[in-house]
């Protein structure tokens, strides 16, 4: 089971929240990179061994959507970090 690893957000898809997408980190360094950048470390869960980032750190725009893929771009970063309390 896949869990946001941004301290404060920590959602998990349960099968009610069907708009919802949580993506592991790229493995391309490059987008990896600035993903992390973006995120900034200190925002991340410190023991997660891979990092995943749910769709509410991105705008739509991010996505493609099919009727049942929603599919992240290849150049999307995650930007939205308010915490939710
Ligand atoms: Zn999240």
């Amino acid at each position: 089971m896949s869990v946001c690893s941004i301290i404060g957000c920590g959602i998990r898809k349960t099968p009610n929240q069907s708009s919802l997408t949580i993506h592991r980190i790229p493995r391309n360094e490059c987008i990896k990179k600035k993903w992390l950048e973006a995120i900034g470390m200190e925002n991340i869960k410190p023991n997660a061994k891979y990092i995943y980032i749910c769709s509410l750190h991105f705008d739509d725009k991010c996505f493609n959507k099919t009727l049942d893929v929603t599919r992240l771009r290849d150049d999307a970063v995650p930007f939205k970090f308010v915490r939710v309390s």
